[in-house]
């Protein structure tokens, strides 16, 4: 299967294993990875989509409205699904306690000083109990036919492992979180030891770290706008 289905369906068998009721995905695009999860639901009870880019959004956002079966057979806990416009670097007190974050191929669209200010936002402000962040994996890209520079004109910047790990591990140490480290898209020889072509690191939150709400959040203003909401 193409790449981005692999990065799909390793949320999805996440979500299988770990069985989140609240699921939010930054960078949400087409809103392709809600769709597969709204189908392979487990216990997903609140399913929300992010983007700073409306049109994006609103392009496919019909597609996750309800079909005549789940009016048929109703499920006896009712999912809601919202999409918001909004930016990873912006403090949203909504998005706080979370069970699950996703973070598909967005963080190398942002120049380094936003990484720092998504790293704040995500691990120091959301404090989901988990976290999944793909990107590319640099030392994968000499295997790709044809590419000059990075794979795609708007990122900012491709890491190696070390990169990605160094940046992981720091994120975890500042705020409290562990991670491991995986990816999809194999080598055809995997002795050239290049890693996978997408990485992942999949972080969770020390159990000692709080997420209940800030006494100040239910204060602080909104700063996401909400472009559909669907309940069923
Ligand atoms: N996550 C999608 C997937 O799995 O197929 C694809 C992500 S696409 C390569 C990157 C997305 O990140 C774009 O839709 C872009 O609008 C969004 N994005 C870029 N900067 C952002 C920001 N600061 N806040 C929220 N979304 C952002």
């Amino acid at each position: 299967p193409p790449l981005y289905m692999q990065r799909h369906q390793f949320v999805v068998e996440f979500v299988k294993s770990c069985d989140p009721r609240k699921v939010m995905d930054l960078g949400c695009a087409d809103c392709s990875l809600l769709r597969k999860l709204k189908f392979h639901r487990h216990g997903i009870e609140v399913l929300v989509g992010v983007d700073i880019d409306c049109a994006a959004i609103r392009q496919r956002a019909h597609a996750l409205a309800p079909l005549s079966s789940d009016y048929l057979q109703p499920s006896p806990r009712p999912l809601t699904i919202e999409l918001y416009q909004g930016s990873v670097t912006e403090r949203e007190p909504y998005t706080r306690g979370f069970d699950l974050v996703t973070c598909i191929e967005l963080i190398e669209h942002l120049e380094l000083w936003e990484v720092e200010r998504f790293s704040d936002v995500v691990f120091g402000y959301m404090t989901p109990c988990a976290v999944i962040i793909s990107t590319p994996n640099a030392e994968f890209n000499p295997l790709l036919p044809d590419l000059k520079g990075f794979r795609h004109n708007d990122h900012k910047f491709e890491w190696t492992r070390t990169e990605f790990q160094t940046w992981a591990l720091g994120v975890c140490r500042q705020y409290g979180y562990s991670a491991d480290f995986t990816g999809v898209g194999e080598a055809p020889d995997p002795d050239r030891g290049v890693g996978f072509c997408s990485q992942i690191g999949v972080f969770r939150r020390h159990a000692d770290v709080s997420n209940a709400p800030m006494n100040n959040t239910l204060q602080e203003p909104t700063v996401y706008r909400l472009l559909y909401k669907v309940v069923y």
